[in-house]
């Protein structure tokens, strides 16, 4: 800084202004931000017809979203910063890393209608392998074609994958650093205000998230839970928790968000 004062003969006051500009632009530019967070989101609401999450995102102010991951940031803010960025159209595949998850509201079955896509993102390498063995198998036991075979497979695998997200909630993959959120029919009708709508969302959002960033569900049920039964990543939760936000987020899960993303 003072070299550059020196080069190019600025007085003191001119120098004073410029500098001030400088830091403006930093201080403005929503990149430069983002850069520096130690997790970044890129939030996606698909349009989905007749739902009305959905359609708040596309009014103003990214509608019922926004205090929604106001309370993500919020809850992960006890470790992590965190970056939101309202996006739209599709979901941008190429910006994806581990400390740059993309969320996205959507429907399973939409999801479904790619697949292959999703068993990746559920079981990886291995499982796209398993179920290409199962299709060889299928073509020669059931004297089917590759299409057919194929298409039995994924019917199969659909009903499965159906039945374990059952629709609601959501589902957070770290092979792909992705999350899901599902419009939710529980959640619409046991929440009795605004304020616990958005509470019930935000617990599925920032369990998914903490799947995508790396985290298990912790060992033991309920009570026995390994960090208590309201932790963040414990599937079955008291609903009286998720409505009124009360999580708790483990310091060794911190520390294992650390390790994936060489935070420090
Ligand atoms: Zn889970």
């Amino acid at each position: 800084m003072i070299f550059f004062y020196y080069r190019t003969k600025m007085n003191r006051r001119t120098f004073g202004k410029a500098l001030a500009v400088m830091m403006g632009a930093v201080a403005f530019c929503p990149e430069a931000l983002a850069a520096q967070k130690d997790i970044t989101l890129d939030v996606y609401i698909d349009k989905i017809k007749g739902d009305a999450l959905s359609a708040s995102y596309y009014k103003k102010d990214h509608g019922v979203f926004k205090p929604i991951f106001d309370k993500v940031v919020d809850f992960y803010s006890e470790y992590f910063s965190m970056g939101i960025n309202y996006r739209q159209g599709k979901v941008d595949e190429k910006l994806i890393k581990k400390n740059q998850i993309a969320f996205q509201y959507t429907t399973l079955n939409s999801l479904l209608n790619e697949p292959r896509k999703m068993i990746y993102s559920f079981g990886g390498k291995e499982l796209i392998d398993e179920l290409e063995s199962e299709i060889q198998r299928a073509i020669k036991e059931q004297n089917w074609t590759y299409k057919q075979a194929e298409s039995e497979i994924f019917g199969y695998m659909n009903r499965v994958l159906k039945q374990a997200v059952s629709g609601e909630g959501g589902f957070g993959s770290r092979i792909v650093n992705r999350a899901w959120m599902f419009p939710s029919k529980t959640h619409n009708e046991k929440a009795e205000s605004a304020e616990e709508l958005i509470n019930a969302y935000a617990f599925v959002a920032v369990h998914e998230i903490g799947h995508a960033l790396g985290l298990d569900h912790p060992k033991g049920q309920g009570f026995y839970s390994e960090f208590g039964q309201n932790n963040f990543m414990n599937p079955k939760q008291r609903f009286r928790d998720v409505l009124d936000f009360n999580l708790t987020f483990h310091h060794k899960q911190a520390e294992n968000i650390r390790e994936r993303l060489d935070l420090k």
